[in-house]
């Protein structure tokens, strides 16, 4: 068989470079045709090098001219990046851009009828309708990479949609489980972005803090899985040994175990259907020796309560929800607010925002923007 040629966009951050080793494990099985990534100039030409990467696109444009090695096509600018995918002509599309940015890419992937497997969860999140939408219209696969969704994709193959009681997502609680808000607005970006048992991007990292990251989650879940959001869960388990779980109508639940290694669901992500061979581990039950579960604090993380409401209502919420939360991590991130603070943020953004149906991309990129405008004027 040929191998699979893939287009990696996002190659340079946590997931790309791990998508990136993955794809290194057997050139027989995958051939990288086409790299992307937002500035990361130096670094992603230095991937492209080291696999042999014919295309490359950066989303910033250098300010000095750049001269591409031999043989080596290399584009600037947001729109750069969707040629690339119309000129590399990928069997599957790997979207691991961070933030709404990744939308663009999502859905031109989908318009082609390339497969997409998906790590930026904000596309499902902020047009989810859409998305699902083309991907039915054209026959194309939508492949989560986010660990707990390949969990649930993996334990859906045990029965129909029709026998699917709930969904049930797990949860790490993050590294500020069983504080209270009062203690969460001393915290500093570097303590929220030590995560317990993931190594991770910042934006990812300062959600899964907040617990933002579950709530996209469940709205992405909803969209994937095509289960009505009041039957999907979130349960907290700090040890992030079980990815996931399904009840089914006959009392049966079937959970997804294993390391808290990213490489496992992108590899399922890679080979799906099929399972690829992946190296041997010496994950161990015994040496885990329990695991708990809790119900998450929604005191503390009013996250989920957010995400719930705006996934039940639909149409532009989720959007807002997601543009609003990526806003507020900047400005975390960047010292100007402190972490409860973008829960007020979030809730504000949903509470003055008038919804709308998401049946329109020009519409739903507007309220988009808009959001991200309010937003960066209270936290500037
Ligand atoms: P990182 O911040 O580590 O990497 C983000 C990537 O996106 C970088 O390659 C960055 O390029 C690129 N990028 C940013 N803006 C643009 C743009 N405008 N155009 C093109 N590329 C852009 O994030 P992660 O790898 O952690 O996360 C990526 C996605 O995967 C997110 O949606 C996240 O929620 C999801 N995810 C991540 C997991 C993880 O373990 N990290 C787990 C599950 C899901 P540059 O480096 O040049 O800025």
């Amino acid at each position: 068989m040929p191998p699979l040629r893939v287009a990696l966009l996002g190659s340079t951050g946590s997931i790309g470079v791990q998508t990136l080793e993955v794809c290194a494990e057997d050139p027989h099985r995958v051939e990288v045709v086409a790299l992307a990534a937002g500035t990361d100039l130096a670094g992603v030409l230095s991937q492209a090098e080291r696999h042999g990467v014919p295309h490359v696109a950066v989303a910033r444009e250098p300010s000095t001219p750049v001269q591409p090695p031999a043989g080596m096509s290399l584009t600037f600018g947001d729109e750069a990046i969707l040629e690339l995918i119309d000129r590399s002509a990928p069997d599957l599309i790997i979207n691991a851009i961070v933030g709404g940015a990744g939308l663009p890419a999502s859905r031109r992937a989908l318009e082609l009828g390339i497969p997409l497997a998906l790590a930026n969860k904000e596309s499902i999140v902020i047009a989810g309708e859409l998305l699902t939408g083309l991907a039915r219209k054209t026959g194309t696969p939508l492949i989560p990479i986010d660990s707990e969704h390949s969990a649930l994709l993996q334990c859906l193959r045990a029965g129909s949609r029709g026998e699917v009681r709930k969904l049930v997502l797990t949860a790490s609680g993050g590294p500020f489980r069983g504080r209270d808000r009062g203690a969460l607005a001393e915290v500093t970006p570097e303590e929220a972005l030590r995560h317990p048992t993931w190594s991770m991007g910042s934006r990812i990292s300062i959600d899964s803090a907040t617990l933002m990251n579950k709530g996209l989650e469940v709205i992405e879940a909803h969209h994937l899985f095509e289960v009505d959001v009041d039957r999907i869960e979130v349960v907290v388990h700090p040890q992030s040994v079980v990815h996931s779980m399904v009840e089914f109508q006959d009392g049966s639940w079937l959970a997804h175990l294993g390391p808290a290694d990213m490489k496992i669901p992108i590899r399922y992500a890679l080979g799906h259907p099929a399972r690829w061979e992946g190296p041997p581990s010496n994950f161990s039950l015994a040496g885990i020796g329990r695991l708990d579960f809790e119900e998450p604090d929604h005191e503390t993380f009013p996250s989920l309560q957010f995400a719930y409401e705006a996934c039940r209502r639909g149409g532009t919420l989720p959007a807002v929800f997601n543009a609003a939360d990526e806003v507020a991590v900047e400005a975390f991130l960047a010292g100007r607010i402190s972490l409860p603070r973008i829960f007020e943020v979030v809730e504000r953004a949903l509470r003055e925002h008038e919804r709308e149906p998401a049946t329109d991309w020009t519409r739903l990129l507007e309220i988009d923007r808009e959001t991200r405008e309010r937003v960066a004027s209270w936290t500037s």
